[in-house]
């Protein structure tokens, strides 16, 4: 049984409840962008809508408008990209850990492209050099999200709470980078021939 779409709370999208004799709620976007909203026949609407408040966070992180084209970068430009990374980010992220009264183990420049920032167990943080792309507000935002996984290992609430301790506008920034391009290394162009 499907519902004609409701608004999502505070928000300006609409989604399809779908109600059938299932016992708990689920959440789903399809590929399309649709929401649908699966609850059990007689739950009532306001459980619903509590739901979808609760969920709030995952669905800003899934509904983002889809990203620009990627952004070609040249094979120097890759190569200033790794310097400025391996100069700023360690003492960046060090900063942070350090308002947290953590230290990284070691702050290591890679190449990952979706992944601009991760934190092991170990204490590594690992920065693409790919973040060097983008505006300075989001560079410190993954420098401060890395530092607060110094302390929690996971997006628990605790983490949040370090994480705005650090930065209290780090959802917008968050926002932000998911709608910036990739960054995507030009295809090597071959020398010779006639
Ligand atoms: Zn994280």
């Amino acid at each position: 049984m499907s519902e004609p779409a409701g608004k999502l709370p505070g928000r300006d999208a609409a989604y399809r409840l779908v109600r059938s004799r299932r016992r708990t709620l689920s959440l789903e976007i399809r590929p399309d962008g649709e929401v649908i909203v699966r609850a059990p026949a007689r739950l009532p609407m306001r459980e619903v809508e509590r739901f979808l408040v609760s969920r709030g966070e995952w669905l800003d992180r899934h509904l983002s408008a889809p990203r620009p084209a990627p952004r070609l970068v040249s094979a120097q430009e890759q190569q200033a990209m790794r310097r400025e990374a391996a100069l700023l980010m360690p003492p960046l992220v060090a900063r942070y850990a350090a308002a947290l009264g953590a230290r990284p183990a070691r702050v290591r420049i890679t190449s990952a492209q979706k992944r601009l920032g991760s934190c092991n167990a170990k204490g590594v943080v690992c920065i693409s050099w790919r973040l060097m792309a983008s505006p300075g507000d989001i560079v410190a935002y993954v420098a401060a999200h890395e530092a607060a996984h110094l302390k929690h290992l996971n997006h628990s609430p605790a983490f949040y709470r370090a994480l705005s301790g650090l930065m209290p506008d780090h959802a917008r920034r968050a926002k932000a980078l998911r709608r910036l391009p990739h960054v995507v290394p030009e295809p090597i162009q071959k020398t010779g021939g006639s």
